[in-house]
């Protein structure tokens, strides 16, 4: 368990640089509003015709 598997972006695709932290490559690779957005569409709710609004 010594070395970190490189983990695929889920913004952008790129596997992380070996050894590299997803973190750190979301901050090095994208911007602010980059990551805001992909965010938002991620957590887009499906309408369920839930009444309470
Ligand atoms: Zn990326």
């Amino acid at each position: 368990m010594a070395t970190r598997e490189p983990v695929e972006c889920p913004v952008c695709r790129e596997p992380t640089a070996q050894g590299q932290q997803l973190e750190d490559h979301l901050l090095e690779s994208h911007s602010k509003p980059e990551l805001a957005s992909f965010v938002a569409a991620e957590t887009t709710v499906p309408a369920t015709g839930d009444p309470a609004d």
